[in-house]
């Protein structure tokens, strides 16, 4: 079944000029972009996005880190999206994410982790209002 999922490029991707290679890796994996945009998140975007995690330890810190750059907001459809994002993007520590995944082979840290990727189909609906409210997306054809 054709899925929705929503992706975040990191700022660290950007500041690493990979957003370029996480695009591409995306599209040669077949998803398709359906949207996008580039925005540098407000520490209250953050904080509103990563609200499950704001009892955590480094709660703090990952929403000062998300709000330090750009970072590329995007709605990607495959068969099986939420799932097959997932794997493709790799573990969330690098350390322990295989040779292959985008955050094994590009990012640098747990938090510094390149990309982000709905984890559920609920998370996938709200992550999507959340940044792209009111957006119609139309399945593609492709
Ligand atoms: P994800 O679904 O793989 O992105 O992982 P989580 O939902 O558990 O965590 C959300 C994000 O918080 C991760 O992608 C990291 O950017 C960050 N994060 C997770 N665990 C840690 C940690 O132990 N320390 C720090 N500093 N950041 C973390």
């Amino acid at each position: 079944m054709k899925e929705h999922t929503f992706s975040i490029i990191k700022p660290d991707a950007m500041k690493a000029r990979q957003a370029g290679e996480i695009l591409s890796r995306l599209e040669k994996a077949g998803f398709e972009v359906v949207a996008l945009r580039l925005r540098r998140l407000t520490p209250a975007e953050a904080e509103g996005f990563y609200y499950v995690h704001r009892e955590r330890p480094f709660f703090r810190s990952l929403c000062d880190f998300m709000s330090s750059g750009p970072c590329i907001t995007m709605v990607l459809e495959s068969e099986n999206a939420i799932a097959r994002l997932r794997e493709i993007m790799g573990a969330t520590d690098p350390a322990k994410a295989a040779p292959g995944t985008i955050r094994g082979d590009l990012a640098s840290s747990i938090e510094a982790n390149c990309i982000h990727g709905s984890d559920a189909p609920e998370t996938a609906r709200f992550e999507i209002a959340y940044f792209f409210p009111g957006i119609e997306l139309v399945r593609s054809e492709r």
